[in-house]
């Protein structure tokens, strides 16, 4: 049972490790409270700064002597999952991107990284770039001062083909709830110099333990490289109208099963693509919501958009070679007669499209971050369920979404990531949070979401703090090993307790 966080383990700490180690004025924690979830914002007890894994280790061993509850986060640049503020108030948030963001190696001929858990996505690309660019990483459209680390062990993912960050990590070192400083796979041996290099390496696969969890703090991670391909070739192809998304799917499902087409496919629709230069025209509805359909139209036309955005990218050594296979991909999609065609450097020309050319060149971008304000008053709150790669259901997902958002007075925003079998669709549920009505609505919009697709039988992939206690407990058995998992690991609960609705 964690209670407030006592004078002792401040004092402690300040001895221990100094001022620059510790803030818990009330600025501090009015600034790591601050989320955008409609439930309001959620104060810690104070911050920790740790300038190494040991010192990580000295603060947790604290936490467990004072029964202190902390609340990791490599950068807290999550925005619409939680931002810095901590699933539970009183939680003492350890800010490990402040201190702990070197990167501690590149190896150039075997394609890794050893990174801290604060170094952000521009600061890796920018490092790659200062080398000349003979790698290449995998960005998310998200923030670009975002964490690596952060975003990996979240189940983060982008769009080039090592689009599961989590899957491109290769060992990690975590200091567990307990104390103990784990390195996981070949880490654990001491000397090994395929920490990064060898996945699985001997016995349980204990990475996966860190993922979506409270039992540990990942001090340190392995990251693999792609070598940057000399030439990228982005196709964009733009679809008319909603009901053309069961057909898309259906078009992108054989590209992807053999990875004809090495990047996932972004799969955008109208309003998560306006929401990137536009904000809600208020003006034009006469201050109406949702979004009317006529309005709608005349933005898509205004912009130059369909009701679907598809995009996708080749590589290649020229644009010699990569010209037959864009041929091949135009012959494919424009068969159904509705697709128009957007060529490279067209979309260079156009701002909605250029975030799609930079995701897939593993360029981070901030072109995406307006969409959070495309409604006034700050709120976002993001739904990630999973659908199939299959048309039918897939129009049956986007119809069923489109009317539960109608119904609370949203509009329905989407981008679909695809793979081969499924893809996670990105809903932003962008609210007013200013305003009490709007806000209430978002919160029972996401919680209706929530429910209509489990009863369907899809369950969502990750969950803002606001709900991941519900989410947890609407499954059966992992509840109970994962509670077991924790009394072995961190036997006074002292990492996150109710995160991921682990307690
Ligand atoms: P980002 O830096 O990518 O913005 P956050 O810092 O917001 O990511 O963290 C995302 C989620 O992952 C949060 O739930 C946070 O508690 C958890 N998390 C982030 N970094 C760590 C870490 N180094 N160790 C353990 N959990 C972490």
């Amino acid at each position: 049972m964690i209670n407030a966080v006592p004078k002792a383990f401040w004092d402690e700490l300040l001895s221990e490790l100094g001022a620059d180690a510790i803030d818990h004025s009330p600025a501090t924690i009015a600034d790591y409270g601050a989320n955008l979830m409609p439930s309001g914002d959620r104060m810690p007890g104070g911050v920790l700064y740790p300038a190494s894994t040991a010192q990580v280790q000295q603060m947790v061993q604290a936490a467990n002597r004072h029964r202190v509850a902390i609340w990791p986060i490599s950068t807290g640049r999550n925005v619409g999952i939680g931002e810095k503020s901590p699933v539970r108030e009183g939680q003492v948030v350890m800010h490990l991107g402040r201190r702990m963001n070197h990167i501690h190696e590149i190896d150039e001929t075997l394609c890794f990284a050893e990174i801290d858990p604060g170094v952000t996505f521009r600061q890796l690309y920018d490092e790659l770039g200062r080398r000349g660019h003979r790698l290449m990483m995998s960005s998310t459209s998200g923030p670009t001062d975002g964490s690596l680390v952060g975003n990996a062990i979240d189940k983060g993912a982008g769009y080039t083909p090592y689009f599961d960050h989590f899957g491109m990590t290769c060992g990690l070192e975590v200091v567990l709830g307990d104390g103990r400083i784990l390195r996981t796979a070949d880490g654990a041996s001491p000397g090994a110099k395929t920490w990064h290099l060898v996945k699985y390496g001997f016995g349980p696969f204990l990475d996966g333990l860190f993922v979506q969890s409270n039992f540990g703090i990942v001090t340190r991670a392995g990251l693999w490289l792609m070598p940057r391909p000399p030439v990228i070739r982005c196709f964009i192809f733009s679809f008319p109208d909603d009901d053309d998304f069961g057909e898309i799917v259906d078009l992108i499902r054989p590209l992807k099963l053999n990875n004809f087409v090495p990047t996932l496919f972004k799969v955008t629709n109208d309003v998560y693509s306006l929401g990137t230069v536009e904000t809600y025209p208020y003006g034009r509805t006469g201050g109406k919501t949702p979004l009317p359909d006529e309005v709608r139209g005349e933005l898509r036309r205004q912009h130059g958009i369909g009701s679907w955005t598809v995009s996708g990218a080749f590589y290649g050594d020229s644009e010699e070679t990569i010209r037959p296979l864009i041929e091949r991909v135009r012959k494919h999609f424009e068969r159904s007669g509705k697709a128009r065609y957007t060529s490279h450097e067209q979309a260079l020309e156009s701002r909605i499209f250029k975030i799609h050319v930079d995701t897939f060149s593993g360029t981070p971008t901030e072109e995406e971050m307006p969409l959070h304000e495309w409604r006034p008053g700050g709120g976002s709150i993001w739904f990630l369920p999973s659908t199939p790669m299959v048309g039918s259901i897939a129009n049956q997902h986007q119809r069923m979404s489109r009317s539960i958002l109608a119904r609370y007075g949203f509009e329905f925003i989407t981008e679909y990531v695809c793979t081969g079998r499924v893809s996670r669709a990105l809903h932003p549920l962008i609210f007013n949070r200013q305003d009490p009505d709007e806000a209430r609505r978002a919160a029972e919009c996401y919680r209706a979401l929530m429910q209509a697709y489990a009863e369907a039988g899809y369950p969502i992939s990750r969950a803002p703090i606001e709900v991941q206690e519900e989410a947890m407990a609407r499954l059966q058995v992992t509840p109970e090993v994962c509670r077991d998992l924790k009394r072995a690991l961190d036997p006074n609960g002292v990492i996150a307790p109710g995160k991921y609705g682990i307690v």
